[in-house]
């Protein structure tokens, strides 16, 4: 497949390059072991890497089913060069991770690390492994699961009724004042000097642009009066997925601190922003996420220190 073109913002996770071969998931067999089966390995937000003799990353296949007796299931990521390439997530403690020889590392370090392709088997194996690892029964009967579909789907034993994965849409926005200043603030969970631009969750019967002026207004207490749509990007750790916004706030008054987890916040020139990172004040996300492709966008290139 192309990489899409558009005007959107682009991460290293936003590119999309692999085929899913979403057609092949009803066909017998599919997840069967055979010559033609690599296995990715992922745990809990982490994904097995092999390092090339010239320190490329790539995602590790392989040829061995990992599981060894244990019953997690497996998920047809896509194929590649004929491979059928099977996602599995194998648990916190299992034996198999005692296995020295595997490198597993967080995807959200190692993402734009890799190529495209790699990337995107990568958040589909980290993802699908995270809702197989929560969605053990049935949430109406507490009935056993049975995967199909390639693993895309659960089956309760009980009822028949199907589970399907859960995305769960987070909006993230790079606020500018009448000054095209921008806002970063730094979350009270976050390292000390960590800081970046605003970001939630959408709320139930709610819009993706009525979730920007909520959180905004929520979290700093400014009325956020335009937005401007730039891009998405799978956010797997668990679910995410994040919707990136330009947001305008020409009047914003005073900052008003209004919920706990943000711990600071104040709007940046774009030297104010070079001066906090050469002093090393202030610390950005890293290049892996929208919210940096949000704040260099609103930079004009790199922000780096
Ligand atoms: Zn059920």
């Amino acid at each position: 497949m192309p990489t899409l073109r558009g005007p959107h913002l682009r991460t290293p996770l936003t590119l999309l390059t692999s085929d899913r071969d979403a057609l092949l998931r009803g066909e017998e067999g599919i997840l069967a072991p055979g010559e033609d089966a690599r296995y990715l390995v992922t745990r809990s937000g982490a994904v097995a890497l092999s390092e090339e003799a010239d320190g490329t990353l790539r995602a590790a296949l392989e040829t061995a089913d990992p599981r060894s007796g244990s019953t997690q299931p497996l998920v047809l990521l896509g194929r590649r060069d004929g491979l059928r390439v099977l996602g599995v997530e194998l648990g916190e403690g299992s034996a198999e991770l005692d296995d020295p020889g595997r490198d597993l590392r967080d995807l959200r370090h190692v993402a734009d690390l890799l190529d495209e392709t790699d990337a995107d088997l990568a958040a589909a194996a980290v993802a699908m492994g995270a809702w197989h690892r929560s969605m053990r029964h049935c949430p109406l009967c507490g009935g056993l699961l049975e995967p199909e579909l390639g693993g895309w789907v659960l089956r309760c034993r009980e009822d028949g009724i199907e589970q399907f994965p859960r995305t769960d849409p987070a909006v993230i926005m790079a606020v500018r004042d009448g000054q095209d200043r921008l806002l970063l603030a730094r979350n009270a969970h976050f390292r000390a000097r960590f800081h970046s631009v605003l970001a939630g969750f959408v709320e139930p019967g709610e819009s993706l642009e009525n979730a920007v002026a909520r959180e905004v207004a929520e979290e700093v207490g400014v009325e956020v009066e335009e937005v401007q749509y730039m891009g998405s990007q799978p956010w797997p750790f668990p679910r995410s997925l994040m919707l990136g916004y330009r947001a305008w706030a020409p009047n914003a008054g005073e900052l008003t601190l209004q919920d706990e987890e943000i711990a600071e916040a104040r709007w940046f020139t774009r030297a104010e922003l070079a001066a906090a990172l050469e002093a090393g004040e202030v610390e950005l996300p890293g290049p892996a996420s929208m919210g940096r492709a949000l704040i260099d966008d609103w930079y004009g290139g790199s922000a780096e220190a």
